[in-house]
């Protein structure tokens, strides 16, 4: 089919230590050869840990991602980490505009549009998070607000070999509430009209991945919606046996 070959990501957020190795060692030797054949496995630790994790990693199909990058390539900003140094690190992928950090760091769309270019620039994929709060949601915003998140946080030129969507409804992350398979079809398709209207036909190649309490009970219904390309996992990726029970979805 012409499907864009699916994507299943694991967003560990701040946890996780040096201890935690054998879970990724176990998401590496969970994934088959029949299962690489079919999508791409990506996990993103806490920085500290993507060395570590890369060299665990090596030499088999699972990928190791960021959760954030600076838009710069080095310099004066402290605390910071560049997309060449993920690279660096064995990154690639950089996860940018994650929701908590859209509320708890208050990043723009310009900024996030600007880390998704330095990821380009660094060779890694970008992974533009999107999604609507709850109160948008029930003052029916749902399509104004990831429409404008997108037009604002898609750099020009974005390509299927380069970026990755993320859609994640705020209310549904870390909350074991999911939107129905219809209001997540609804989302995507706004979201690959609006991909082709801005790239043409590179955008039907751009994954579009549903992130928000993916579990693997749930992970078959919802990557069977139309324009779900994959999953970005947060909590249920801490452990293998749920992320690989997710990545079996497909
Ligand atoms: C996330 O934060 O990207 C996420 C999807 O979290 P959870 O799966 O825990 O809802």
């Amino acid at each position: 089919s012409d499907r864009p070959r699916p994507l299943v990501a694991g967003n560990w957020k701040m946890n996780g230590t040096r201890g935690s190795r054998g879970v990724v060692e176990a998401v590496r030797d969970g994934v088959d050869p029949a299962l690489a054949a079919r999508i791409d496995v990506l996990v993103c630790p806490p920085a500290t840990l993507i060395g570590a994790f890369a060299e665990a990693v090596a030499g088999s199909a699972v990928r190791i991602g960021g959760q954030d990058v600076h838009p710069a390539a080095s310099g004066a900003h402290t605390g910071c980490v560049s997309a060449e140094m993920l690279a660096d690190c064995g990154a690639s992928h950089v996860i940018v505009g994650h929701s908590e950090r859209r509320a708890d760091q208050h990043e723009t769309d310009a900024e996030i549009r600007d880390k998704a270019l330095a990821a380009r620039r660094a060779g890694l994929i970008a992974i533009i998070c999107v999604g609507e709060t709850r109160a948008e949601r029930e003052a029916g915003h749902t399509l104004s607000v990831v429409s404008s998140q997108l037009a604002g946080s898609l750099p020009d030129g974005a390509a299927a070999a380069d970026t990755v969507i993320a859609y994640e409804p705020v209310w549904a992350i870390g909350t074991g509430l999911t939107p129905t398979p219809a209001d997540v079809a609804e989302v995507h398709a706004l979201i690959r009209r609006e991909l082709v209207a801005k790239l043409g036909e590179e955008g039907r190649g751009v994954r579009i991945l549903y992130g928000g309490s993916v579990k693997p009970g749930n992970a078959a219904e919802l990557m069977a919606v139309e324009n779900v390309d994959g999953a970005l996992v947060g909590g249920a990726s801490l452990k293998a046996e749920d992320f690989l029970g997710i990545a079996a979805a497909y």
